[in-house]
């Protein structure tokens, strides 16, 4: 019987599904001993951090990260991060594999003049402020101004133009975080306009998000007609068409041809709408956009432009993967050819394949780099895992320590009518954990 040592750096979902991976390929001869490491001193990355607070469906993925959290082959060292308690190069000499699932928290930039003004965030910085992420409690955001543009026409963009949108008393019963809570019920935003610098027919929705957006309570929602039936009749001219993109194009028209009730929040998608540049003095207050046309399936900037009046401007148009010492980032994403990185380094989730797809889309992603790691393997190594890294004394939250954060959120969320109430301080997410 050989048992491998194995290090998941990274406790997202990418981790998650890559260490059920090697659970599920433990036989008789060969057995896995997983040490799930993460920089937070909590789990479950963007199911914590990154879905939207009114989506709690999602979030119910993370009972399958405690199950397999539970294996008795499961070691989680939380609050520990790689590059600083632990070098990329250590791990490497400890452990059989190394699988780094990063994740890909770097938002892009659009690049144009005006990015760098007050109130000009990325949905890398707004996401996690409104998700109780610990590093991003002090992000500045400002509410007071009535509109809010939204960049980027993807499930990102949506979530950030929907908690920007909706009556924020939707979340009272959800686990957005407090101080953003606060700040949304005294948000002066009423209209947001989410734009996309193609057309309806590029639009990196899901249908399934765009559905959702005629059941809100409190908001109008609002796309032009006159966008989706050229984009019909151009998709059509263009021959077969795509399940998924029928699918979204259905949802779009049905938004596009609702009759609106009138609330005064409102909700807007605007296609064809290319940034050009954000204008304000040291804060934001307009942004330019260019008009572009699709002709023969290709965008075509035009002269033409209009600009939005605004005080806040989000990006939500993509993420990179971190650098830290030891990996190159290659166009986003940690250089690697079918997850194998380098020796016995591997990747899995969006800091392999960049980001996208969805959290299930992890699991065959990680499976197959788990095949890869296996057929790769030879005689388990002699040595001590993560324990012959870390100082004596050093403050791990290990499995137990994070189901007593667990409780202790719940337990404050129970009371509060709240699936939990999230700790947003790293000292006291600490303290909770040795409590
Ligand atoms: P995304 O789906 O790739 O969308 C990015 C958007 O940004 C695209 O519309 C893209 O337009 C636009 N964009 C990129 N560069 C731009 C620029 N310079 N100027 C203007 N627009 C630009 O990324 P995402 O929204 O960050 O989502 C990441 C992944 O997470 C996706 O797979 C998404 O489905 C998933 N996700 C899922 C959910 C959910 O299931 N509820 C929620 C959130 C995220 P072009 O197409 O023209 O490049």
């Amino acid at each position: 019987m050989h048992t491998f040592k194995i290090a998941i750096v990274g406790a997202g979902p990418a981790g998650y599904f890559t260490a059920l991976a090697l659970q599920n390929a433990q036989t008789d001869k060969r057995t896995f001993a997983i040490d799930m490491i993460e920089r937070l001193p909590t789990p479950w990355g963007l199911v914590r951090s990154g879905v939207a607070p009114d989506h709690p469906k999602i979030k119910t993925i993370s009972k399958v990260f405690e199950r397999i959290a539970k294996e008795p082959n499961f070691r989680l060292f939380a609050n520990v991060e790689l590059g600083k308690d632990v070098s990329l190069r250590d791990l490497r000499d400890q452990y059989d594999a190394v699988v780094l699932s990063t994740g890909a928290s770097k938002g892009r930039k659009l690049g144009i003049p005006g990015e760098e003004l007050a109130n000009s965030l990325s949905a890398a910085d707004f996401v996690p402020w409104y998700n109780a992420h610990p590093d991003y409690v002090k992000t500045k955001v400002d509410l007071s101004n009535e509109t809010a543009v939204v960049i980027g026409a993807g499930n990102v963009a949506m979530d950030v133009a929907r908690i920007l949108a909706i009556d924020p008393t939707e979340l009272d019963p959800t686990d957005v975080a407090e101080h953003a809570l606060v700040k949304l019920k005294n948000s002066n935003i009423r209209r947001v306009i989410i734009c996309g610098r193609r057309g309806p027919e590029h639009a990196a929705f899901t249908a399934s998000e765009l559905r959702d957006l005629p059941k809100l309570k409190n908001t109008d929602i609002y796309i032009d007609k006159k966008q989706i039936s050229d984009a019909s009749i151009r998709i059509e001219q263009a021959g077969e068409i795509e399940k998924d993109l029928k699918s979204n194009l259905e949802a779009m028209k049905l938004i596009s041809e609702r009759s609106k009730k009138g609330f005064t929040r409102k909700l807007e998608i605007k296609f064809l709408a290319a940034p050009v540049e954000i204008v304000g003095n040291k804060k934001v207050e307009e942004v330019i956009f260019s008009i572009n046309k699709v002709i023969d399936g290709k965008i075509i900037s035009t002269k033409e432009t209009f600009s939005i009046k605004t005080g806040l401007v989000i990006t939500a148009i993509g993420y990179d993967a971190v650098e830290y010492q030891g990996i190159t980032i290659n166009n986003g994403r940690i250089n690697n050819i079918a997850g194998h990185v380098e020796h016995n380094i591997y990747t899995t989730g969006w800091a392999k394949r960049g980001p996208t797809g969805v959290i299930g889309t992890n699991k065959s992603d990680s499976s197959d780099v788990v095949d890869l790691i296996i057929a790769n393997l030879k005689e388990p190594k002699v040595s001590e895992g993560i324990t012959a890294l870390l100082k004596s004394g050093f403050e791990v939250i290990d499995q137990l320590a994070w189901e007593k954060i667990n409780a202790s959120e719940v337990i404050s969320g129970e009371m509060a009518g709240k699936p939990r109430v999230k700790e947003v301080d790293w000292k006291r997410l600490i303290r909770l954990g040795r409590s």
